[in-house]
């Protein structure tokens, strides 16, 4: 993986030094080329589709209406952001619909919107592990790089699931801090104060959208209270440990059958432990994800005789919930309803 990102790093810096030869004395500005599914690590075809690329740059910019381009790192982010910059900004989410953002990491194409970006919104705490190696690449001066986990307190992660001790923060941390509704806020408030920094004209505009949000946060993080706090089961299990902030915050208590990264495979071990817990403590839903395969989750339900029913961690949407106007606030809510008939 790693090694992957650091070839399109390099192949990208290669590109820019050629681009920056071919195009001196052109007053082409910074342009976006046709996205290509096919991802061209060649410097040579590079230099053409920048080229290509270029001509059409100018019509497309006059399209984006003097719009902040902002770039979310994956699902969360990309909605926090659409809903403070609202029709001020146009938000691109890096990571496709109906994929799971742990191991995604970006192409050349999502280092060159990245490079003409306005506003890069990332969750950090170790889930974007892409996310440094990239901000040291990019060129881009205007660029506004928010972490809008900063000033969170972080769990724990799990070091040993990595097999190394690594340098960044990557495994160090449990990185699903928005699954906490008031960990959501605040991450929310850190991507206003970056839109308030790259556009301060519409300042206002950003602040009173915040401010409409904040008090939605701080309903449902009441509704989950109330809802929670009366029901006499503490337990969850879970495919893979995305809810130990959204358990923290209210009392709950969450066994993951995966680790904090939902590829690390269970073994025979640790199926039998999970399946002996379940019994013990009649655990009578196993929840699982839609982004990642159900099979231990129904392993473990079969086993025991416990249903299986989706509890959605919010990395990512599928396209159909997306057109269906699902949002972080209805699929929360839609958590609290499978949390609630799970633990009465
Ligand atoms: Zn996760």
């Amino acid at each position: 993986m790693k090694k992957n990102l650091s070839t399109t790093l390099s192949a990208l810096a290669m590109t820019a030094l050629v681009s920056i030869a071919l195009l001196s004395g052109c007053s082409g500005t910074a342009s976006k080329p046709e996205a290509s599914d096919t991802e061209n690590t060649s410097a040579s075809a590079d230099v053409n589709e920048t080229l290509a690329g270029d001509s059409a740059g100018m019509g497309e910019k006059d399209s984006q209406g003097g719009k902040l381009k902002v770039m979310a790192s994956f699902y969360p982010m990309y909605d926090f952001a659409v809903k403070i910059g609202g029709d001020k900004a146009e938000v691109i989410d890096m990571v496709p619909a109906g994929t799971e953002p742990h191991d995604w990491e970006p192409a050349a194409m999502d280092i060159k919107d990245l490079e003409e970006a306005d506003v890069f919104v990332y969750s950090g705490a170790g889930i974007e592990h892409w996310v440094k190696d990239v901000l040291a690449s990019l060129q881009n001066k205007k660029l506004v790089s928010v972490e809008a986990s900063e000033g969170l307190t972080l769990l724990a992660g799990h070091e040993e699931e990595d097999g190394e001790a690594e340098e960044d923060d990557h495994g160090q941390y449990d990185p699903h801090v928005w699954l906490s509704p008031i960990n959501a806020k605040k991450e929310m408030e850190n991507i206003k104060n970056a839109f308030v920094k790259a556009d301060p004209d519409n300042q206002d505009y950003y602040e009173s959208n915040y401010q409409t949000y904040s008090v939605r946060f701080d309903e449902l993080d009441q509704k989950y209270k109330d809802t929670l706090s009366a029901l006499p089961n503490k337990d969850i299990v879970v495919s893979h440990e995305a809810f130990g902030y959204l358990c923290n915050a209210y009392g709950l208590n969450q066994v993951g059958i995966e680790g904090l990264s939902p590829d690390s495979e269970p073994d025979p071990a640790r199926m039998a432990e999970i399946i002996d817990f379940v019994r013990a403590n009649n655990v009578r839903v196993i929840f699982f994800e839609e982004l990642v395969s159900p099979k231990v989750a129904e392993t473990v339900a079969k086993e025991t005789g416990a249903a299986t029913q989706v509890l959605n961690p919010l990395e990512g949407l599928s396209d159909e919930e997306l057109k269906s106007g699902a949002d972080y606030f209805s699929v929360m809510e839609d958590n609290l309803k499978q949390l609630e008939a799970a633990l009465k």
